[in-house]
């Protein structure tokens, strides 16, 4: 741990400055709260609502502040004392073999993480989205729904981590054969997800007979799109925030919305939403964004099997040799600032997207009007920020702010 091992510095860059750079866009981002709404808002959001956001946005960044100053802190503690070095030391002299002492450090950092991020996950569900008028979640859900995830976590989770661990251990083309086994594990997953992993958390219903089931499967009809099912999801019993997504594939495929979105929104506004939906699907945004995070876990996989490989990354950390394991813990903090670069490209192809999904719904449905409309009461019933800052945006957003998207909606 030396300034003049360059993988010392990396890390350091890595983990200071990303931090500084989130810090410094949130600063901008929340000066911008101060301004007054622009005209194409000021329905969305009156004096009095505008109240609620402001207060909202900034309770919810106090939470998300203190997490990442908290994480940050016990990092440079661990890291800087050795931390990483004795948890090395003390998994191998459990004398397991290097793929099992692997996973068990793999997991401890996982726990680890997951444990302090833990206490602000409940300040923000029961302080923040409660405060605000946002949380249904009951203290009972809350703990199932995180002993739940932990369960998924471990099931899918630890086999995944071994099959890498083994991969960078024993094989010379590893990081190819990591990059195909994970790519199958991403598609699997596509296909397993609302099918046994949704479900673990949410309920899912078919929807009632009526106008509503009629007017969507007459659109779908109209845009050759087909559906097998539409399901509404409980998730009213953890929140009052709406949603819609589609799942499964070809004739399979089922569109499942929340009951929340049932609620507030109008038959014209669900169908124009579900149109931006069909939308991405036909523009094949779906495979294009696929293809872009295989080939940038392309780029992080070669990246790993060349840190993987030298003492001087393990070192920068107080690690000695090349434990496997260890190295994929570690790897994350020196491809952050990379990890800043390649999201940004994507960020950037997804609002691309979403600007397209919205032209075909205007097409689809005739008008920009219903999807104007359900955008609006969208981001009102968020409180999401009326004007965000361009760092943020670039950032963070993988949707246009709603100024942008009613503007291309009206030209
Ligand atoms: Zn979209």
């Amino acid at each position: 741990m030396s300034l003049s091992n360059p993988w010392f510095i990396a890390a350091l860059i890595g983990v200071l400055g990303v931090f500084h750079l989130e810090f410094f866009a949130t600063l901008l981002n929340l000066a911008r709260l101060s301004r007054p709404v622009p005209p194409s808002l000021a329905e969305v959001f009156p004096e009095e609502t505008r109240e609620k956001l402001v207060d909202y946005i900034r309770d919810s960044k106090k939470v998300s502040f203190t997490r990442e100053v908290t994480l940050l802190g016990i990092l440079i503690v661990f890291w800087w004392s050795g931390g990483f070095g004795w948890l090395q030391t003390w998994a191998e002299s459990q004398g397991k073999g290097p793929v099992i002492t692997g996973v068990v450090v793999l997991a401890i950092s996982m726990l680890a993480q997951t444990w302090i991020s833990l206490p602000f996950d409940a300040w923000d569900t029961f302080g923040v989205e409660s405060r605000h008028g946002f949380n249904k979640t009951t203290l009972g859900t809350f703990i199932t729904d995180h002993f739940k995830g932990l369960a998924l976590m471990a099931l899918l989770g630890l086999p995944v981590a071994a099959a890498l661990v083994w991969f960078f251990q024993t094989q010379t083309w590893a990081a190819l054969y990591a990059w195909l086994f994970l790519a199958g594990f991403i598609l699997l997953m596509t296909w397993l997800s609302p099918r046994v992993i949704m479900p673990v958390f949410l309920k899912f219903q078919p929807m009632e007979d009526g106008e509503l089931k009629d007017a969507i499967f007459a659109l779908a009809q109209k845009l050759d799109f087909p559906v097998a099912e539409v399901s509404v999801v409980d998730g009213s019993r953890r929140s009052t925030k709406a949603n819609a997504f589609f799942a499964g594939f070809g004739k399979t495929r089922r569109i499942a919305l929340y009951d929340t979105l049932l609620k507030s929104h109008t038959t014209e506004e669900i169908v124009a939403i579900l149109a931006h939906e069909i939308g991405h699907n036909k523009c094949r945004h779906v495979p294009t964004m696929l293809i872009l995070n295989l080939l940038e876990m392309a780029l992080m996989l070669g990246l790993l099997g060349w840190a993987l490989k030298s003492p001087g990354f393990f070192a920068a950390f107080g690690v000695s040799g090349t434990p496997v394991g260890m190295g994929l813990v570690l790897f994350g903090m020196i491809y952050k600032p990379l990890g800043v670069l390649t999201g940004l490209l994507g960020l950037a192809m997804s609002r691309k997207h979403e600007f397209e999904a919205d032209a075909y719904a205007r097409k689809a449905v005739g008008s920009h009007q219903p999807l104007t409309d359900g955008l609006k009461k969208l981001s009102r019933d968020h409180l999401a920020h009326p004007e965000p800052h361009p760092l943020t945006v670039w950032l963070h957003y993988s949707h246009p702010p709603l100024v942008e998207r009613l503007a291309a909606l009206q030209r």
